[in-house]
C-alpha cells in the first residue's frame, strides 16, 4: 500500500480523503463514507473486500491497521470507531447534525432528532422533505434538500432541476399514488393490481390492470375464458392460453352438466382430435381466430405453426390497439 500522497482519493465517493477510516482489511475510504455505512446504513463491514469491520480507525494520515497503537484514540462505543483525535471525533458527531440551513448557524443550535428538524422546516420556514426519499435514500441530513409545496410537488412529479438523474417519483394511476423508483411501482402494481399471467410468459412485462375485471376482460379477448357454470365467479383458473386447453377443460368440468346430447358431441371432439394429424386435408382457418361454433369447428382444432404465427400477430395487434384506446383500465408505464 502506497503513503500517504497528495491525490488520496476515496475509492467510493472519488473525493479526496482529508480523514482516513480504516479496518483490519486496510482497504481505507473517506470517514464520510464509513459514516454513512456504519451509522446510516447499519453496514459493518468493508465496502471494497466486504470483511467484516468491528473496529474502525479515523485518522488524519494514512495508516495500517494492525500497527497503529489506539491507547490515546478516543472511542465511540456504538459505533465501534476509534477516532485519533478529538477534532477528528467532533468532525463525525457534526456529519451526524439535524442542523436547519436556513437559520443563521449562530441563532440555532442542531436539533436532537431529524423529525424535530423535520418540524422547525415545516414551521418556521414553510419548507418540506419529501417522504419517499427520506424512506429511500440513506443520507446525512445536510444532504437532505427541503422544498416549498410547489416544488416539493415538482420534485414528486419530474425530479430536481439541478440533478437530471432524478426523474421524479413513478406514479400509480389506479390509485393516484406514487412510489420511490419503478421497482418499487412494480412490486405495488403485482400487489395491488393485476397482470397476466400467459403475457408475462411471453416476455410483456408492462401491462397491468386495475381490478379483476379488467384481466377477466383481457382474458376473454386476448386469450381463452371459460364462463360456464362456476367458472363464471371463478379468478385464474378459468383462463386458458389454448383454445385446446379450453376445450379439454370443458370437457373434464362442465361435460356432466351438458344434456346428453351435447356430451356426445364433447366426446366427438376428443375423437376428431386425434384424427387431426393431417393438417393439409383442412384449409387455411383465415382471418383471426374465429371462435364461434359450427362449421369452423373442426377447422379451428388444427392449429399449425402458421396459424400460430397468426394468433400471436393478431394478439399483438389487438393489445397495441387496446393499450392505445384504454389508459383507465389497463395501461403500460415506461
Ligand atoms: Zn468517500
Ligand atoms: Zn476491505
Ligand atoms: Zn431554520
Ligand atoms: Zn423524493
Ligand atoms: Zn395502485
Ligand atoms: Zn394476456
Ligand atoms: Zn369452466
Amino acid at each position: 500500500m502506497s503513503d500517504n500522497t497528495p491525490s488520496d482519493h476515496c475509492p467510493l465517493c472519488h473525493e479526496v480523503v482529508d480523514v482516513f477510516a480504516v479496518g483490519q482489511c486496510d482497504h481505507p475510504v473517506c470517514f464520510k463514507c464509513s459514516t454513512r455505512m456504519r451509522a446510516l446504513c447499519d453496514q459493518l463491514y468493508c465496502a471494497i473486500c466486504r470483511a467484516n469491520l468491528p473496529k474502525v480507525l479515523f485518522t488524519e494520515k494514512r495508516c495500517q491497521f494492525n500497527s497503529t497503537k489506539t491507547n490515546s484514540f478516543m472511542v465511540y462505543r456504538k459505533l465501534n470507531i476509534f477516532f485519533e483525535n478529538r477534532a477528528l471525533q467532533d468532525r463525525f458527531f457534526k456529519l451526524l447534525e439535524h442542523r436547519c440551513k436556513l437559520c443563521p448557524p449562530s441563532d440555532v443550535k442542531p436539533f436532537r432528532t431529524f423529525s424535530a428538524l423535520q418540524n422547525h422546516m415545516r414551521r418556521e420556514h414553510n419548507e418540506n422533505f419529501c417522504e419517499l426519499c427520506l424512506d429511500n435514500v440513506k443520507i446525512f441530513s445536510s444532504e437532505r434538500k427541503t422544498y416549498d409545496r410547489k416544488k416539493l410537488a415538482e420534485h414528486r412529479r419530474q425530479g430536481d432541476e439541478d440533478d437530471k438523474s432524478h426523474k421524479g417519483h413513478p406514479l400509480c394511476q389506479f390509485c393516484d399514488l406514487r412510489f420511490f423508483d419503478n421497482d418499487a411501482l412494480v412490486l405495488h402494481l403485482r400487489k395491488q393490481h393485476y397482470f397476466c399471467h400467459f403475457c408475462e410468459a411471453d416476455g410483456v412485462t408492462n401491462e397491468f390492470f386495475d381490478e379483476y375485471n379488467y384481466l377477466r376482460e383481457h382474458f376473454r379477448d386476448e386469450h381463452y375464458l371459460c364462463e360456464e357454470g362456476e367458472c363464471a365467479d371463478t379468478e385464474f383458473t378459468n383462463a386458458f392460453r389454448s383454445d385446446i386447453d379450453l376445450r379439454a377443460h370443458r370437457a373434464s368440468e362442465h361435460s356432466k352438466n351438458m344434456k346428453k346430447a351435447a356430451a356426445k358431441q364433447a366426446r366427438r371432439i376428443d375423437i376428431d382430435f386425434s384424427y387431426s394429424g393431417r393438417p393439409s386435408e383442412y384449409p387455411s382457418r383465415g382471418g383471426g381466430r374465429g371462435r364461434g361454433r359450427g362449421s369452423n369447428e373442426r377447422q379451428e382444432r388444427v392449429i399449425t405453426a402458421e396459424d400460430y404465427e397468426e394468433v400471436q400477430q393478431d394478439r399483438k395487434s389487438l393489445r397495441q390497439q387496446r393499450q392505445q384506446e384504454r389508459s383507465g383500465d389497463g395501461y403500460a408505464f415506461n
